[in-house]
């Protein structure tokens, strides 16, 4: 039996996780689930579930939850906060953790799982590009094991040679492709940019997923994101992850060796997969996701991203060579910009703007620790908000 924690469980990826757990009822357990404030989808969770625990940030909600726990005569404990959060993942009845939750807030726990050497099954892939170093060193003394959650990742994950040290490059691998659907706007000129909407941004072609992640994905900062994600990961020079658009979202990336040969994975695109994939790993389980028709789907096709109307590749490249703290700088620029762009106080194309004027005045330097990373988070989302309203009024 493995015992389960799912931080994040109110979200896509932690519905998906609570889909997959489900059918294996003689596998798993589900002992803990976290969220931020989605108590009333909590609440049927834990009915559901029957988790030990429960864990929310906001004290309102908790309360609401726990009356709504005591009316229905369930046993599950709520509480509150970070750190309840942090001991959650490291508590001894936890050997997994589903570290789910969206954006630099996910970093504590993740790490706090990592050290206390938990299977960490990694969505959050925020806390790899602010912390990749320092996370993959935790991981390594507290005896964890990191499995990439993210579809990419874990195709890559699949495609190399088992025995994988994270952070260590695989031997006699030349390059990894790492494939991007695109986004909705894909096919958009550049001079209609400026007026796209955030339900147009969310409303992905291939994948459902939390507003967060859609913004990302119609930036192309998601791939960004993940160029510096599969750096850390897999010990890859930036110079060596290329980025091919696909815009069917079937072929989730590929390893390519160096007698020439590539090894690429493939499948509907459906969260459950990976998901399925890291929580039976080594064996594979039933995920609940659909053969793929490959006569159905008739063509697979693959093209360069555009840079020029899609300046958050570019940004991100740049931060992955630099190192140090740029990347922290480069994501929490990002969560400000997104945030600021679904509350319609920044159009689309302001979202890279207002990132590159953040990483413009950044003087980077080593991230040698926890305390210097999250200063340069804190820094950048301190600029970030004060330099929005010139941002905003700028134009495309
Ligand atoms: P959602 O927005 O759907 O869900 C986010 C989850 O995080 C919710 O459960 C939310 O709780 C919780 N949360 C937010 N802030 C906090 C906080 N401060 N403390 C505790 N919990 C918090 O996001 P997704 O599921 O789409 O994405 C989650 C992560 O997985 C992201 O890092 C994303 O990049 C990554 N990912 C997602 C993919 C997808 O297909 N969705 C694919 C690949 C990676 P509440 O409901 O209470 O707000
Ligand atoms: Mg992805």
């Amino acid at each position: 039996m493995m015992r389960v924690a799912v931080f994040g469980s109110t979200g896509s990826i932690g519905v998906s996780t609570l889909d997959v757990l489900a059918r294996h009822p003689e596998r798993f357990e589900v002992v803990a689930l976290a969220a931020s404030s989605s108590d009333g989808r909590m609440l049927e969770q834990c009915l559901r579930h029957r988790p030990r625990l429960a864990v929310l940030q906001s004290p309102e909600a908790a309360a609401r939850l726990a009356a709504g726990l005591r009316a229905a005569g369930a046993a599950t404990e709520v509480r509150c906060g970070g750190a309840a959060l942090e001991e959650c993942a490291a508590a001894g009845d936890v050997d997994a953790v589903m570290a789910a939750i969206v954006g630099a807030a996910g970093l504590p726990s993740t790490l706090a799982a990592a050290r206390a050497g938990k299977r960490v099954l990694l969505a959050n892939k925020e806390s790899l590009v602010v912390a990749g170093p320092l996370l993959l060193e935790s991981a390594r003394r507290g005896g964890a094991t990191l499995i990439p959650i993210d579809s990419e990742h874990n195709a890559i994950f699949q495609c190399l040679p088992p025995g994988l040290e994270t952070g260590r490059p695989a031997r006699g691998v030349r390059r990894i492709l790492l494939t991007a659907s695109g986004g909705p706007f894909l096919r958009t000129p550049a001079d209609r940019l400026a007026g796209v909407t955030p339900e147009q941004a969310c409303a992905h072609p291939r994948w459902r997923m939390g507003r967060k992640i859609s913004v990302d994905s119609a930036t192309l900062m998601n791939k960004g994101l993940e160029l510096i994600e599969a750096c850390v990961m897999f010990g890859m020079e930036p110079a060596r992850v290329e980025v091919v658009v696909h815009p069917q979202s079937i072929v989730h990336s590929l390893v390519e060796y160096v007698d020439g040969s590539i090894i690429a994975q493939l499948g509907n695109p459906d969260m459950r997969t990976p998901i399925a994939h890291a929580l039976g790993w080594p064996e594979r389980i039933v995920s609940g996701v659909q053969s793929l028709d490959l006569t159905a789907m008739g063509r697979l096709e693959f093209e360069a991203p555009d840079v020029e109307r899609f300046p958050a590749l570019r940004l991100a490249r740049a931060v992955a060579e630099a190192g140090g703290t740029a990347p922290a700088v480069l994501n929490a620029a990002n969560e400000v910009a997104v945030a600021a762009f679904l509350s319609e106080q920044l159009d689309f194309p302001g979202i890279a703007r207002l990132i590159e004027r953040v990483l413009d005045r950044h003087g980077n330097g080593p991230a040698a620790d926890l305390d210097a990373v999250l200063a340069a988070d804190r820094w950048a989302r301190g600029l970030a908000q004060s330099m929005l309203p010139a941002t905003a009024g700028a134009g495309a």
